[in-house]
Formats: C-alpha cells, structure tokens, sequence
C-alpha cells in the first residue's frame, strides 16, 4: 500500500527541512506518492497566487499534506497562507505538543505538555478595517460552535492519551463577552470528560507561570492568538523552534507542519534543524495509523540528540541540515 500525500515545500527553510522530511520518512520503508505542490510567497511568482487553487484542491483529495512553512509579508502583501489554508479547509485543531528531548540542553527536564490552539477564528479572521484614517478596527470572532468544537478536541484528546488535566487560557476579565464565551463552552465540555481534571488561568499568569516551572502543566486549550503566542513561548522549553512539532487537523484533512516560520535568515544554508519537521511526520504517522513507524522515527530522533554527534548549529553542534538527516534517517 502507497500513501499519496500533498507536499508542500514552502518558502525559506522550507524545501531543505521538507526534504529532510521525506529522506526521514522514506527510510521507514513504507510507501509514499508525494504531490508536490508551491504555495507561499514562492508560488507567487510562478502561480500568481499564494495559495493556488490546486494546492487545495491536492489536500482535499488526499486528505494529508506534510508543509513547509511559508512566508508573510509584515503590515502588507498577501494574507497567510496558513491562515487561508486552516480556514479553507476547516483545520479547527491545532495541536503542538512540547516535551523535553534526551540530550538537549534548556533550563527544563521533564517538559511534556500539550498546546491545543483554536485555528480557524478570532483575531486571525481577517476582519480589519479604517474606520477613519488613524482609526483601524480589527474585528476578533469567538463563536459557541468553533469553542465547543476545540474544548471537546482537547478533553477527547487528553481522554485518548491518559492525560490527566486540560487548563483553559483566557483574557475573560477583559474581554467578557467573547472569551467569556469561550471559557463557557470549555465548562460545558469538561463536564463530559469527570476524569479529566479542568481549571482555568488568565493569559498573562499563564505566561507567568510557564516560566516558573513549565512541569506542571498538561493540556492548554486556547483560542488562536493566545495559542500561537504561548506555542513560541512553550519552544523555547525544549530547544528552541527547531525542536517543536505540529499538527493541523479537522474532520476532512490534516495538514501536518513545524511551528516555525521560514527563518529567512538561515535559508539555504544548510544549517536549519529539521528535527521540528521531522516530528511533525512521525505525528503524521500516527496519524495514519503507522504508530510503529513513528515510534521509529521518534527513537531514531532521541538517539541522535542522545549520541551528540551529529547536531545542528541551534542545538549547539556544527552539523548541517543534511548531516543530522542523514544520520536520523540512518537509524529508523
Ligand atoms: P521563524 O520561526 O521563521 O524564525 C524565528 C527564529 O527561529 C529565527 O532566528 C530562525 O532562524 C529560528 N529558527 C526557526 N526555525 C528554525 C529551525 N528549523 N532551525 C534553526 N533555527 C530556526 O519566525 P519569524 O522570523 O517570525 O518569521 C519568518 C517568516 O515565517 C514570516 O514570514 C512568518 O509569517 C512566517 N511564518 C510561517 C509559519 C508557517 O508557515 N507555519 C509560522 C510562523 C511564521
């Protein structure tokens, strides 16, 4: 049996760690048919859009797609990708599990918590405009059923992988009416899930408190902002966003891609850390149901971290994006 799988190589970074991906993946001996497909500011050039109708219309038919990251202009230029994307194809879950990694050095051990981040509203609706000039309003959406949708995800989640414990981040002493929303329908579904221990910080303590001691945490469920904020944050626990996997999944696809951006600063020179990439592949796997494979893929990331030989620059090491791959995909 063949996957076929939309691949997205993305801008940056991108086709060096999708790359890295592929060669990681390939040497799990299962069979892939890769659909490679531009989006990003690269696509734009070459398709006159940066998310060409065909990339989604490849995901919708495969139901997959492993993703670069992809570029987007500050203050001007095209909308996200990623957030066309999400919306596009309804993607409501995002989810980026941090956890310590054997042999990286970080001020923390024992890090293993997960982010669950609402994907496809709130500030990232798109909804801006000048009111009058030097007045701008931008327009954050919460609705009852994108939250119940997210808070029933990350409960359902935690119940699937024996965690013990989902905490709701908000901002509802300020924004009563829209996180407040948010935080009911977290309520609601935590009362379908007893096992599941479920409490509730504000957004600012809970930065705070991440940084105290990142340990005793379980499961964050956020709205989309507070999610992407607080996933930077939660990278630099494990290593740093080279190190940070990631998933974005709904009824009908699942799109699978690092936290990181396209780190324009180091592309092409063959020193970006794949292993965030990687990772989001063995998630990719278990995903289809490949757990074997993931497992193979993970232990082959920890023994290379373990051994120390064979890093990249942002672990400490001087080995490039091909070296660290090499030596990954040799052990799976
Ligand atoms: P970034 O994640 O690209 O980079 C932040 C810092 O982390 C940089 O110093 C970079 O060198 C480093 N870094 C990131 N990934 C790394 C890796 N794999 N190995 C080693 N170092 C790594 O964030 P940014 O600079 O804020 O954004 C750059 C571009 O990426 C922007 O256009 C932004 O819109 C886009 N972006 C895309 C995605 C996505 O496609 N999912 C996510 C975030 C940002």
């Amino acid at each position: 049996m063949s996957y076929s799988i939309t691949l997205i190589p993305g801008d940056g970074i991108g086709p060096e760690v999708v790359a890295a991906a592929v060669r990681v993946l390939t040497a799990t001996g299962l069979a892939f048919e890769w659909e490679t497909e531009a989006a990003g500011a690269s696509a734009i050039g070459s398709e006159g859009s940066a998310l060409p109708a065909r990339v989604l219309d490849s995901i919708r038919r495969n139901k997959l797609a492993l993703k670069g990251p992809t570029e987007t202009p500050v203050g001007t230029g095209h909308r996200s990708v990623n957030v066309e994307l999400r919306k596009a194809l309804d993607l409501y879950a995002n989810l980026r599990p941090v956890k310590t990694l054997p042999g990286v050095k970080s001020r923390y051990d024992g890090v293993d918590l997960i982010v669950v981040r609402e994907n496809t509203e709130d500030l990232y609706s798109g909804l801006e405009h000048v009111v009058v000039p030097g007045v701008v309003e931008s327009i954050k959406i919460i609705t009852e059923r994108a939250s119940s949708r997210i808070a029933q995800f990350a409960f359902d989640h935690a119940r699937k992988n024996g965690r013990k414990r989902v905490t709701a981040v908000h901002k509802a002493n300020i924004m009563k009416l829209s996180d407040g929303l948010f935080l009911d329908c977290c309520r609601r579904a935590a009362k379908d899930y007893p096992e599941v221990k479920y409490d509730e910080l504000i957004v600012d303590n809970t930065c705070m408190q991440l940084v105290l001691d990142p340990t005793r945490f379980d499961i964050l469920l956020l709205e989309n902002l507070y999610g992407d904020i607080v996933s930077d944050l939660c990278a630099g626990f494990i290593g740093g966003l080279g190190m940070a996997p990631g998933a974005n999944i709904g009824e009908d696809a699942a799109v699978f891609e690092a936290v990181h951006g396209s780190a324009p600063d180091i592309a092409g020179k063959n020193v970006a850390n794949p292993i965030a990439l990687v990772m989001s592949a063995a998630m990719m796997l278990d995903h289809i149901g490949e757990a074997d494979a993931a497992r193979r893929v993970r232990e082959a990331v920890h023994a290379v971290l373990r051994e120390g030989r064979k890093l990249t620059r942002d672990l400490g090491g001087s080995a490039g994006t091909t070296e660290i791959t090499e030596a990954i995909a040799a052990k799976v």
